[in-house]
């Protein structure tokens, strides 16, 4: 399956926003990955020879049933058909040197290898209550351990909202944030992100 697009959702969680020194906005800043970037668990993430500071961002997943565009929180909720674990891999030199200009962030959160998730768990079959725990691992070391809680805009809240500025299809996929604890991986390194209920990855840098 090939997603039309995957819309990704910036400073969700206060603590995150605040570990690198930035604002919270009224609503998540929003970027696009495109689905050429898109690996899954067992595949190996390239580091990128155009960037030397590779960060993890774990994040939950949502996978989008409907076609929807301008729709009630009800709507919003009811078009979330599925949840997976993922990772949002970003260049973290290559952003902040992006971002002191002013200019998109494409090439710092773009490149092949960079989102990576899970199997998907149906929500007909499971009921996200938000007090699973998200967490990243790196070599065995727990590096992003939080409950889904944390997030400021909650997945309704994140589908309505994008859905009034553009048009949300069937298979697109949601990043919808990271907690705080980012940090820098190597070639070499394995991790492995789970979302308790919903799904495991695990991947190595290469
Ligand atoms: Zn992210």
């Amino acid at each position: 399956m090939r997603p039309g697009k995957i819309v990704c959702f910036g400073r969700n969680y206060a603590e995150h926003a605040k570990e690198l020194g930035n604002e919270i906005p009224p609503f998540p800043l929003v970027f696009l990955k495109p689905s050429s970037s898109l690996i899954n668990s067992g595949d190996e993430i390239i580091h990128p020879d155009f960037g030397e500071e590779l960060h993890h961002e774990v994040e939950l997943v949502l996978l989008i049933g409907k076609d929807i565009k301008n729709v009630s929180l009800e709507e919003a909720e009811d078009a979330i058909i599925g949840y997976a674990v993922g990772l949002d891999m970003t260049l973290r030199d290559v952003q902040d040197k992006l971002k002191s200009k002013g200019a998109p962030w494409t090439l710092a959160k773009c490149f092949d290898t960079s989102a990576v998730v899970s199997e998907f768990r149906m929500k007909k079959d499971y009921k996200l209550s938000l007090n699973e725990t998200i967490e990243l691992k790196v070599n065995g070391n727990i590096r992003q351990s939080a409950k889904l809680s944390l997030m400021l805009h909650k997945p309704a809240h994140l589908v309505q909202g994008i859905a009034e500025k553009m048009k949300i299809e069937k298979g697109d996929l949601l990043f919808t944030g990271t907690p705080a604890g980012v940090g820098r991986v190597k070639r070499g390194d394995i991790l492995e992100a789970s979302i308790e209920n919903i799904g495991e990855i695990t991947v190595k840098v290469v």
